[in-house]
């Protein structure tokens, strides 16, 4: 048992500890993986659907915003030419005047009476038409009379001159007033001589009206500032004006509007007369790089758009899809590796991550939690006899009992094999505790239906209180532990809870089982084989002799067997102390080979592999005849013959070792032993011989030995302590006996020094008192 401990504590210690994350998973959740997955998977989706839809987006408005963009440049541009235009056809007016308004001839023709009005056509009126495109050319007189007029290549009456007279008196007074003085800033700076021009509104129709004066090239004639005659020049900013604006600078549709239409998207410029009244408007169509680039890419872009949206949703069912698995073989993998496979309960691994989670929580708050060992009672038998499937049919309806017999906020795990673990949350009580063991209990008890054939286990459970009896989860697991061997050694089916005086016990245990191990090693000095006489009841010859073990402890003296046997059972040293105890007898039994040698043989011995090919080899080695030998055997060892211990039995008694069943009477349904077990002999119990004298036991053994008798197996009676009982047992027949009265323990000089006498059969030998 504190080998399994030990294990038990080491495999808790080595095992890894689980973060929290993985200790709070809930466990509804983990039965609905799917509902999880789906939503995780659908905003998966939604993400990246969201993301890829928004790139597009941010893409266009890119393209659209860098178009619009262009678009702005592209009409800043265009306002910029028009307004260069614009001035420099002013210029050009002003500039082509002056071709002819610095020149000696003209003042002295614009001056002449009458006036030569061919050469004025030739040099200042039409012939401006043609050079220069101006439409229409006045000459004023120093009163600024209009004394010649030109219109559209013809010379007309000079009084036309009154339709823009009202629009040209700004600029003849700007004229008249800065003649013969130096050229201001304001002037252009190309110009020759002083001039003013203005855009105004001739009839409806804007126009550049260029004023110059005429002035004498050579200086050679006097002129009074002021009072020169007036070259005044009309271009008219119309349709055809501007259609050659859209020629030259790309200003299409260029032309003139009383009021820009805005919402036909037309560009435009204010024309402006000096004094900033507001003439009408340069309108044109703009340049829309932009716009064009975009409606002409419009159906590609948005067809790649779709494709784009398309193929980012395919993209994210697909993605979504990998997700989905990855996360569904993620949680099959968690939930593998927390659970376990057969009966669905947490694992080991789980448990210890709660059970740690739940003592963390435990520390300074006053609930307190229980944990349970679960150990089913005869798992072992059920799985051997019915076999595997019927085992783990057995541990599903196990693990569903427990479930069902404790609350939801309980856990419950299975830790391995036949062991369960439950952990009780708080707030609990031993009364609490008393009342879920039992029902545990009870359930477990009720009878199984396993493929068929009705099966009663038992279960015995071991409860600690944390963290009253335990700061950590191998110190819980240790106590448990303690308490479940408690509850296994009282009889099982029970539920036992830990103290401290438990821990001393099994404190007591272990140092036992360290001495005995020791013994084992130190054999020759603190072991010993003594051998219990057993006499032919009818003849009281010696027929034979019962080995029995004598450990001489260093410190606690002898030791009897009935406590460190058990210990040696529970620990395994049965094996290596059974050995011994084989090769020890083999080789003092050669000294009397006409005596039966009887050898005590534990269950966990009878299981081992092998065990009857080691006897007969041993045997053999010894020289030692297999009649001679005879192996005793407790019920509780026979109750197993289906498994190991049956084979080994049966193997042994084929090669002629007798068996015999030791303990008679003791343990239950017995007389089936007599009848279904094949065995050579029944020791009857010293509880029966020591009740003889009273009619209830004189029947009991009465009964016994009638019914050996009756089925031919030899019967020997244990305890033998007085002659009465002697003689009783001779008169029922009973075979042979054993002890006290006739007998005590013998080493083995003094068995050979009686062996001698007894063998006769002498009755005064049996008058020996009682060691
Ligand atoms: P057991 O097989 O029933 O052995 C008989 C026990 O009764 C022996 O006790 C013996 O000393 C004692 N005895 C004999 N005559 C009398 C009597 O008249 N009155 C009383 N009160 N007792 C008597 P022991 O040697 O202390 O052994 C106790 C038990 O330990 C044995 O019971 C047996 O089960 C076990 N045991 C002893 N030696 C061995 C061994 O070598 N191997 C195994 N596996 N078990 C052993
Ligand atoms: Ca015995
Ligand atoms: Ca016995």
């Amino acid at each position: 048992m504190l080998h399994v401990l030990r294990r038990r504590v080491s495999r808790c210690l080595t095992l890894k500890a689980l973060s929290p994350d993985q200790i709070t998973i809930d466990e509804s959740d983990r039965h609905q993986p799917s509902k999880i997955l789906s939503h995780q998977y659908r905003r998966g989706i939604t993400v990246s659907t969201i993301v890829g839809v928004a790139t597009i987006i941010l893409v266009i408005a890119i393209m659209i915003w860098s178009a619009h963009e262009s678009d702005r440049i592209s009409r800043e541009r265009d306002a910029d030419i028009a307004a260069t235009v614009l001035s420099q056809s002013i210029e050009r007016v002003a500039h082509a005047q002056e071709s002819s308004t610095i020149w000696d001839d003209a003042v002295l023709k614009t001056a002449a009476q009458p006036l030569d009005l061919d050469w004025i056509d030739l040099n200042l009126g039409t012939w401006f038409w043609d050079y220069a495109a101006i439409d229409e050319v006045y000459i004023l007189d120093p009163s600024n009379l209009p004394i010649y007029a030109m219109q559209q290549g013809r010379r007309t009456n000079p009084a036309n001159y009154m339709a823009l007279r009202a629009q040209s008196v700004s600029a003849i007074e700007n004229v008249r007033n800065t003649s013969g003085k130096p050229h201001s800033k304001n002037d252009m700076p190309v110009m020759l001589s002083h001039g003013a021009s203005d855009i105004v509104t001739i009839n409806g129709r804007p126009a550049i009206l260029s004023v110059k004066p005429i002035v004498s090239d050579s200086g050679e004639i006097s002129q009074i500032p002021g009072s020169e005659a007036l070259h005044v020049g009309v271009v008219y900013l119309d349709r055809g004006y501007f259609g050659q604006l859209s020629d030259q600078y790309g200003l299409h549709g260029a032309r003139y509007k009383r009021t820009p239409n805005l919402a036909a998207k037309e560009a435009h410029v204010p024309l402006l007369g000096v004094n900033q009244e507001l003439i009408g408007y340069l309108v044109w169509r703009p340049f829309a790089p932009g716009a064009d680039v975009i409606s002409t890419i419009a159906p590609a872009l948005g067809l790649g758009a779709i494709l784009a949206v398309c193929f980012i949703v395919a993209l994210s069912l697909r993605l979504g899809r990998r997700t989905m698995d990855l996360y569904a073989s993620r949680a099959q993998a968690e939930h593998i590796a927390f659970h376990d496979q057969l009966t669905g309960l947490p694992n080991r691994a789980q448990f210890e991550a709660v059970l740690d989670a739940t003592l963390s929580q435990s520390f300074g708050r006053s609930g307190s939690f229980a944990l349970l060992f679960v150990d089913l009672d005869r798992f072992k038998i059920i799985n051997d006899t019915l076999g595997h499937p019927a085992g783990d049919l057995l541990l599903k309806e196990v693990a569903s009992r427990l479930t069902s017999a404790i609350r939801a906020s309980d856990i419950v795990a299975r830790l391995g094999g036949d062991e369960f673990a439950l952990i009780l949350k708080s707030p609990i009580g031993s009364a609490i505790i008393d009342g879920i063991c039992s029902r545990i209990v009870s359930v477990l008890a009720e009878p199984f239906d396993l493929l068929g054939v009705q099966s009663y286990i038992g279960a015995s459970i071991g409860v600690v209180i944390a963290p009253q009896y335990g700061a950590d989860r191998s110190e819980l697991a240790r106590k448990a532990d303690i308490a479940l061997y408690r509850a296994k050694s009282e009889g099982r089916s029970r539920h036992v809870i830990f103290n401290p005086q438990m821990d001393q016990a099994a404190q007591f245990r272990e140092n036992f089982t360290r001495d005995l191990g020791g013994a084992i090693v130190d054999c020759e000095n603190q072991l010993q084989i003594v051998y219990l006489p057993i006499f032919c009841a009818a003849t009281c010859a010696m027929t034979g002799v019962e080995a029995l073990i004598r450990w001489n402890h260093p410190e606690r003296g002898n030791v009897s067997p009935d406590t460190f046997i058990k210990f040696a059972e529970e620990s395994g040293l049965i094996e290596d102390l059974g050995d011994w105890i084989f090769r020890k007898v083999f080789s003092d039994a050669k000294l009397w080979p006409d005596l039966r040698i009887a050898i005590n043989v534990s269950p966990v011995q009878a299981r081992q592999k092998h065990f009857s090919e080691r006897i007969m080899r041993w045997l053999k080695d010894a020289d030692i005849n297999p009649k001679q030998l005879e192996l005793e055997i407790t019920e509780t060892a026979l109750m197993d013959s289906n498994s190991e211990i049956g084979a080994n039995l049966k193997a042994l008694r084929a090669n002629n070792v007798r068996i015999a069943l030791d303990d008679f009477g003791v343990g239950f349904s017995s007389l089936s032993y007599i009848r279904d077990i094949a065995v050579d002999r029944i020791k009857i119990d010293r509880s029966f011989v020591v009740s003889s004298g009273t009619s209830k036991g004189d029947a009991l053994l009465e009964a016994i030995i009638k019914l050996a008798r009756s089925n031919n197996i030899d019967v020997t009676a244990e305890g033998v302590e007085s002659q009465e009982q002697f003689e009783f047992l001779r008169r029922l027949g009973c075979h042979e006996a054993q002890g006290y009265y006739l007998s005590s323990p013998l080493s083995v000089a003094e068995l050979l020094r009686a062996q001698s006498g007894w063998a006769t059969g002498s009755h005064e030998l049996l008058k020996r008192p009682a060691a």
